[in-house]
């Protein structure tokens, strides 16, 4: 049935599907929307995803790009520290934890795919409009005309178009209430250089600070500022964030580990997102077609579970296809449809517990998350 997979979507997700399936012999071809430039910021990719990408044998070139967080930390906003746990390798686990950029994580995916299966491995500014499944095949409609394949896998991020198409009815974004303010810039090494540091301000106020290689250091302010509910406006990674008011809330800090407020000053650009998700789905396909990633999964970039899910997506997706060409797809969706949902729930309820400050509370809501996303499995 499968001989030929279609992704939608060279994101992080998609990549790692096709290279994941080309590795087992499956056929594949990618067609991404955009011109594929490096955008985002930072990104973490937990050990259960770093393994996946060690299998495709990404291991070294990774390592190279990326730095391997040793712990993440809690502080107070006068930098005094709350609580601790050790990440990756320092953590007991089998694989590195990596903090990386998303554009160039995305970059590599890309060159090792194009290596792999040639220049047109990818069809850039090719975006899917459409699908019908007849005669044993999928025809996938897009800006470049029809393209035939066995089966379509829809790993088109968070605003989905395969999943609009199967799935109908309302499918709102759920807002957390809080916005997220985001930038990349060089820095020198904080702490011990290996530090993913979480500084805990009041009325729910988060600096998220961690180095991701190439000198740089990635920051997230997260900003709690609604009830949780209907989104005002949308979700777009790009959008630009004011710096002033992620300033209001940091400049009085001194953590004296690091200048948060000169962090932010010199970031260009500063972007927002808001934190969202959607609702879990029911079934992700039907027949020929399936849902990676986000647009299976979206869940709020808490837990640094985001990306590292779409690749564990992807390394299933091609266990099964290349086990089973006729029932794959539903072999897929078995086994990641309810581990995903989980892991959606579990970031749920990390945001609403995040007002804490107790190092009790941290460690208890730490350990629990790690127990509902079963990271423990990756232990060495
Ligand atoms: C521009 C951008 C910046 C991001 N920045 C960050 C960040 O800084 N930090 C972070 O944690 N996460 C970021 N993310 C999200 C993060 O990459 C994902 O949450 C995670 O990696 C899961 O990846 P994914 O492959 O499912 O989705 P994504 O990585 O979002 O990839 C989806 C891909 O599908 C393409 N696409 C969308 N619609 C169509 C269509 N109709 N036809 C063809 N292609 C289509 C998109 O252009 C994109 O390349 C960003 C995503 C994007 C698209």
């Amino acid at each position: 049935m499968t001989e030929n997979v279609l992704i939608a979507g060279a994101g992080i997700g998609g990549l790692t599907a096709a290279l994941a399936l080309h590795a087992r012999d499956v056929d594949v071809t990618v067609i991404e929307r955009t011109d594929l430039r490096p955008l985002g910021v930072g990104i973490n990719l937990l050990p259960h995803a770093v393994r996946e990408l060690y299998e495709l044998g990404l291991g070294d070139r990774l390592s190279r790009i990326a730095v391997a967080p040793a712990a993440v930390a809690y502080y107070d906003t006068d930098g005094a520290l709350l609580f601790r746990e050790q990440r990756g390798i320092d953590g007991g686990y089998g694989y590195p934890q990596y903090s990386v950029h998303r554009g160039l994580l995305q970059m590599l995916l890309l060159s090792a795919l194009r290596d792999r299966l040639g220049p047109n491995a990818v069809h850039d500014n090719c975006e899917l409009v459409g699908f019908d499944e007849s005669d044993g095949c999928v025809r996938v409609h897009t800006s470049s005309g029809d393209l035939v394949a066995g089966a379509l896998v829809g790993a088109d991020g968070i605003h989905s178009c395969v999943r609009r198409r199967i799935h109908r009815g309302p499918d709102p974004l759920l807002w957390s209430g809080s916005r997220m303010f985001r930038g990349a810039v060089d820095g020198e090494p904080f702490l011990d250089g290996r530090t993913m540091s979480i500084v805990k301000g009041a009325n729910g106020v988060d600096l998220v600070v961690y180095p991701i290689g190439g000198g740089q250091l990635n920051w997230v302010v997260m900003l709690p500022e609604a009830q949780q509910g209907p989104l005002p406006g949308d979700a777009k990674w790009n959008r630009p964030g004011d710096r002033s008011e992620v300033l209001r809330h940091v400049d009085h800090w001194n953590l004296h580990w690091l200048d948060a407020a000169d962090l932010v000053r010199r970031t260009e650009p500063v972007l927002e997102y808001p934190m969202v998700d959607r609702e879990v789905l029911p079934w992700w396909g039907r027949g020929r077609v399936t849902l990676l990633g986000d647009a299976a999964h979206p869940m709020y970039p808490v837990g640094a579970n985001g990306g590292s899910q779409a690749i564990v997506d992807a390394a299933v997706l091609a266990e099964e296809l290349s086990r089973d060409p006729v029932h794959g797809l539903r072999g897929y969706e078995d086994r990641r449809r309810p581990e995903t949902a989980k892991v959606v729930e579990a970031n749920r309820e990390m945001h609403r517990a995040g007002a804490t400050q107790r190092p009790d509370d941290l460690a208890r809501v730490t350990a629990k998350y790690r127990t509902d996303t079963k990271a423990d499995r990756s232990h060495a």
